[in-house]
């Protein structure tokens, strides 16, 4: 089993058998894949006499959509382990363990977190995680600042930035996020019902030249190693724990893309939240809790990442006094500008989100969709003003 192909739920189960340590020789195993299919597959290998279990996710060689299929490179296997990796070292308690990654096959083995839910679905049940933001926001200070060069030897740093050149799957963001949603691209999918919001977007020169700025620093600020595709379907969730998965667009890029990718997707929530609540009194507290929930992500991701700064920077010119503040407020604005291009993408973009698109009211949901683009377009024109959280949040109460 060696040449690559995609395995068959059988093949999993000889695959886990081969792992040492891991399930008793010669007893029943269980393998479902579970996975959306679309770029990876996802095997669950369980063990019914002792309960245990793990995760196989094999990468596919093309990616699924609408239809058609891309080729897509086999090495974001060997990204996404390496990356979870790091990620481990720097906060185990945050990301799945991984027991092995096996490159021929584009396999990694890891913990099985299926008594976690996908955030993205928590929130749509309208569950709140008191912990998120706390987790969330140590997660981000940790992985950001020991990948950049405030928290590594430069030298080294340069090294772990060749390891992570992604261009196939950075080029996905570069055409789906950065370029795509502000012009008529065949690759959108533009909801009937806002046809005029979304050509506005199209003719709107203010906004295309400040998605022109983010998309220069998406490609080329190499600043940190990011997840690169934090939204709330790359978090698993329970009220005691938070994992994050799925780090196959792991790249070297500007830390707000991954701080903007957590906010844009609670803020898309936000937006659609007409349509999980009826009543006005519920929808605007919960709205609430998703806006407290930004701002204590932030305040918690700002103090550990200047409190890491202050310990552990390996840098002495870093330390030269007014560069923090400057750097933190650079930061700040970036994550203003990636959470509005990450949120307009999601309204008329390629791939789209089920919190508004599983809405069965059609007005709702169009208003679900006029909000995300209110909110997105007014967070990219602010972005380069910024000074505070707050103003993201007076953005987005001012929208609805
Ligand atoms: P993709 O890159 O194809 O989106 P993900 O890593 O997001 O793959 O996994 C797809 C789905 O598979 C997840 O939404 C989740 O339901 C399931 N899954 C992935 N990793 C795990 C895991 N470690 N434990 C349990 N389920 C998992
Ligand atoms: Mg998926
Ligand atoms: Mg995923
Ligand atoms: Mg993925």
């Amino acid at each position: 089993m060696t040449a690559y192909h995609p395995l068959t739920e059988a093949e999993a189960i000889q695959y886990a058998r081969t792992l040492p340590d891991l399930f008793t020789a010669g007893s029943e195993l269980v393998s479902r894949e579970i996975g959306d299919g679309n770029l990876n597959l996802v095997f669950h290998i369980s063990e019914p006499a002792t309960g245990k279990s793990i995760i196989l996710k094999q990468a596919l060689p093309y990616a699924k959509v609408v239809g058609e299929s891309w080729p897509l490179t086999l090495d974001r296997a060997r990204i996404e382990s390496e990356a979870l990796i790091i990620q481990e070292s720097l906060c185990p308690e945050l990301v799945p363990h991984v027991h092995a990654y096996v490159p021929e096959l584009a396999l990694t083995v890891m913990q099985d977190l299926s008594d976690h839910v996908i955030m993205r679905r928590g929130l749509m049940e309208s569950n709140r995680y008191p912990l998120f933001a706390g987790h969330i926001g140590h997660f981000l200070a940790h992985t950001l600042f020991y990948t950049s060069d405030l928290g590594m030897n430069q030298q080294e740093k340069k090294e772990r930035v060749k390891r992570f050149i992604n261009p196939e799957l950075c080029k996905i963001t570069e055409d789906l996020i950065f370029d795509d949603p502000y012009m008529d691209s065949p690759n959108n999918d533009v909801p009937p019902a806002i046809r005029d919001a979304v050509e506005a977007v199209w003719s709107d020169a203010e906004l295309h030249l400040e998605v022109a700025i983010l998309r220069e620093k998406f490609l080329t600020h190499a600043q940190a190693l990011l997840h690169g595709d934090l939204h709330t379907g790359s978090i698993f969730i329970k009220p005691d724990s938070t994992k994050v998965i799925d780090p196959e667009f792991a790249y070297y890029g500007p830390m707000g893309f991954d701080i903007g990718a957590i906010f844009a997707n609670l803020l898309l929530h936000y937006a659609s939240r007409e349509g999980w609540d009826k009543d006005a009194a519920a929808r605007a507290d919960f709205r609430g809790y998703l806006t407290a929930t930004l701002r204590e992500a932030w305040t918690a991701f700002e103090k550990e990442f200047r409190s890491l700064w202050d310990r552990h920077g390996v840098d002495r010119m870093a330390k030269t006094p007014g560069y923090q503040d400057w750097y933190i407020q650079q930061v700040l604005r970036d994550t203003f500008g990636f959470t509005g291009s990450k949120m307009v993408r999601r309204v008329h973009g390629l791939a789209q989100v089920a919190d508004i698109n599983k809405l069965e009211d059609a007005a709702a949901k169009e208003r679900a969709q006029r909000i995300a683009l209110a909110i997105g377009t007014a967070l990219i024109k602010f972005n380069r003003q910024a000074s505070s959280i707050e103003e993201m949040i007076n953005i987005a109460d001012s929208a609805v």
